[in-house]
This record gives structure tokens, sequence and C-alpha cells, in this order.
């Protein structure tokens, strides 16, 4: 049998939240340890747009400046219907919005880590509470055992620590949507804003990266039993298929895109209510980033959403540390402060993820054009409750 390793702080997952959770618990001077299924660290989807409120975080993980030396900052935004040809300014928010490339983020947060602090090809199985220590025992794949003193489950959608304390399962919409790049050697002629064509079924949208890259995502109205190509060359086809009669420009964009980049999901959500009502903490394990708050991409704010996370979290317990002493204290006083800094953590966020998942939802039934009484009865609540749609990017989540 193996012997069962012990560390201080476990983090589920090395996706966004993961990476962004050790490095700030790093820049507070915190150990960690990351755990991650996948033999390498994997930036599916492409591109992310990153609003003003990831900025602000990015900022306080000392990041910033360099990913800003990869992306160009958009500039505004339009909105182009297939039917009238009709071209309609989005509402643009106040403050900083790039595109990057997911692969230049994860790069970003995971270079600066201590060596040793990411483990690749460890997936977890399933997650026990020591009755004793209130300690949590973690059973690995590949048949480790680790018993962790705080267990942060950063895992995503199918979040094994969500599902262990006992959160409601993400719910999906009858969407999907294919990302991808696509590369103009000699640079492109577009300016720096978010396009987006919509048209019957369908919607694409394009945000430069650079002068020579261009990001794009495709909205497809898809049942989840249609939803089934994983191979680029199917969901180019599939992309073209959808986006039939709109602008040559869009279309030259999928025909010549990097087929590499291509990739689809279908899209999930946590409703407001079970966000209101979910128990985020059990003893001295939470979650953090999509585990706790997966959300559908019509703000594009769940990364920035998941860096703030991060901050607020390694903030909580930072401030907690001078009161544990790891040397005198027993692991039951250990374990009640820990609980104390997450109680404070989850507190901080439950409000704003309320706010940002009830928009998003209203935004959701909305895109699916419903019949004209829910139509009504959104369009009155968005107004009520969201008069600045883009009130959202605003946040703050303070020094680390
Ligand atoms: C179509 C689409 C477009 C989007 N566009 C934007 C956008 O423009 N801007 C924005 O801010 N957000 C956007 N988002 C949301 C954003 O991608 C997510 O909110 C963000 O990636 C969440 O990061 P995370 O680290 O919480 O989860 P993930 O990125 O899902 O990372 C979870 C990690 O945990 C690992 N893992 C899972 N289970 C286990 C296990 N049992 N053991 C070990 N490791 C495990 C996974 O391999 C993965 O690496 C979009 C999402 C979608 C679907």
């Amino acid at each position: 049998m193996n012997e069962m390793e012990e560390i201080e702080i476990v983090i589920v997952g090395g996706g966004i939240c993961g990476l962004a959770t050790a490095l700030a618990l790093h820049r507070k001077g915190i150990k960690s340890v990351v755990l991650e299924k996948s033999e390498t660290l994997r930036a599916t989807g492409a591109g992310i747009t990153i609003r003003a409120n990831g900025w602000c975080a990015l900022h306080q993980l000392g990041v910033a400046s360099n990913l800003r030396l990869t992306s160009l900052t958009v500039q505004g935004g339009k909105n182009i219907s297939v039917a009238s040809g009709k071209q309609q300014e989005r509402p643009f928010e106040k403050g900083e919005i790039r595109c990057l490339r997911r692969s230049e983020l994860i790069k970003g947060l995971a270079e600066n880590l201590p060596p040793g602090t990411i483990h690749l090809g460890c997936q977890v199985l399933s997650i026990t509470l020591d009755p004793l220590s209130s300690h949590s025992i973690i059973q690995l794949q590949n048949g480790r055992t680790i018993k962790a003193k705080v267990l942060i489950g950063c895992d995503g959608a199918n979040s094994v620590v969500a599902d262990f304390l006992g959160l409601k399962p993400v719910k999906f919409l009858s969407l999907s949507q294919v990302r991808g790049f696509t590369k103009y050697p000699s640079g492109h002629d577009f300016k720096n804003e978010i396009v987006q064509v919509i048209g019957g079924r369908s919607k694409i949208g394009r945000i430069p990266i650079d002068n020579k890259l261009v990001y794009w995502f495709a909205t497809l109205k898809m049942n989840p039993k249609d939803v089934v190509a994983k191979d680029p060359e199917l969901l180019q086809q599939m992309t073209l298929e959808s986006i039939k009669g709109f602008p040559t420009k869009m279309l030259d964009m999928v025909k010549h895109s990097d087929r590499d980049s291509l990739s689809i999901s279908r899209m999930k959500y946590q409703a407001p209510w079970d966000i209101l009502l979910g128990s985020f903490r059990k003893g001295t394990v939470t979650v953090a980033g999509d585990a706790m708050h997966i959300m559908g991409p019509f703000l594009g704010q769940g990364g920035s959403v998941a860096l703030e996370d991060a901050i607020i979290l390694a903030r909580c317990l930072a401030q907690k540390r001078h009161e544990i002493d790891i040397k005198t204290n027993g692991s039951q006083v250990i374990a009640c402060k820990v609980g104390e800094a997450l109680d404070q953590y989850v507190k901080e966020r439950r409000m704003r993820l309320v706010q940002l998942s009830t928009q998003t939802y209203l935004t959701g039934i909305l895109i699916k054009n419903p019949p004209l009484l829910v139509r009504f009865v959104c369009n009155i609540l968005m107004k009520v409750l969201f008069s600045d749609s883009t009130a959202h990017s605003q946040y703050d989540c303070g020094c680390l």
C-alpha cells in the first residue's frame, strides 16, 4: 500500500483559476501544490477576452505588464444583422479589454510559480474528510494518496471538489460555441474592435489579438446530440455551414482558420439560485473558478472572475495566517481558523457571483429568442437590475 503524503495546501486543477490561486498564495509567501490531470498545461479555446476587472487581478499577481505586450487593446464593438445589414454600436464598457491567447495567459501564470508547484498527470478521483483532523484525504488515479490541510477545487465544470461539497451539477444550454484563430501573415485590416454578425440560428464574432492574429467564436444553436464533432475539419465545415450567407470576410476568416486551434464546447451554467444557496465550504475545502460559478460566455467574464476569486481567496487565507501557528496549534484549531478564512472568502464572493450569474442567465434566455412574454419580462428585469449592462467590468478585487 502507498504511503500517504502530507501537503499543506492542495489546489485541484491547473487551469486559469488554479494557477492564479497558486500564484496569489505564492505572492503572499504561502506554498501550495497544484494537481493537474493532464500531462501538459492545456489551453483549449484559442483566445480569451480579459476585461478591466480581470486586469486588476492580473496586476495584483504581477503578470499584467508582460501579458499586455502580447495583445492589442479592444477599442469598441458593433453588431451587424445579416437580415437587415444594419450595424449597431455595442454598449462599450469603460476600462481595459484585451483578447489574449489562452496559452500566453496560462504560461504567464505558470512561469511565475516556484519549481515543483505544478504536478501534472495527477487526476483526483475522490475526496474524504479525516474525522479526527478535519484534513482532506485525496485519492489520485495514479495510486497516490494525499492528506491536505486545505483543499481548493479549481477543477472546472465537472468538478470532483464541487461534487464533494454537494453543489448542484452544472446545467446545459442547447447552444455550442466553436472557437479558433485565423492567422494573416501579411497583416489584417480589421479595427481593434469586437464585431459580431448575427443571422438566423447562428452568430459569429471576431476580435484581433494583434496585427496578424484574429480570434473568432461562432455560436451555434445545437441540441446536445448534435455536438459530436471534435475533428477540426468537421468543426470548420460545420461552422461554415451555419454561417452561410454571412459577410465574405467572416466566411474567409473561418475558411483560412488554423485548424489546430479549433475547438467546440457546449455552453454550461450554474443557476443564480444555486449560487445564492450553494454551500461552498466544508471543513477546510472550498472551490473557485468554474467549479464554483460556471457561466455562459455571453458576458465574457468567466476567466476574469476566476482571477478575482484567486486574489480574494489568497487574501483571506493570508489574513488568518498570523493566527495559525502550525507548530503549537492543534489540527482542530488550524482547521477552525482556515474555516473562518474560507467563510470570509465565500461571503465576499457570493453576491458578486449571484449578480453575474443572473445577468448571464437572463442574457442566455434572450439569446434563445423566447416567446414575446418571456422576452418582455427578461428585458424589464435586465433594465431594472442591470441598467448599466457593462458595470460588471468595473469591479475591483482590491489588493492581495
Ligand atoms: C465558449 C467559451 C468562451 C469563453 N470566453 C471567455 C472569455 O472571452 N472571457 C472570459 O473571461 N471567460 C471566457 N470563458 C470562460 C472561461 O474559459 C472559464 O471561466 C475559465 O477557463 C475557468 O477557468 P478554471 O481554471 O476555473 O477552469 P478550467 O479552465 O476548466 O480548468 C480546470 C482545470 O482542472 C483540471 N481538472 C479537472 N478535473 C480534474 C481532476 N479531477 N483532477 C485534476 N485536475 C482536474 C482540468 O484539466 C483543467 O486544467 C469562456 C468559456 C467558454 C465555454
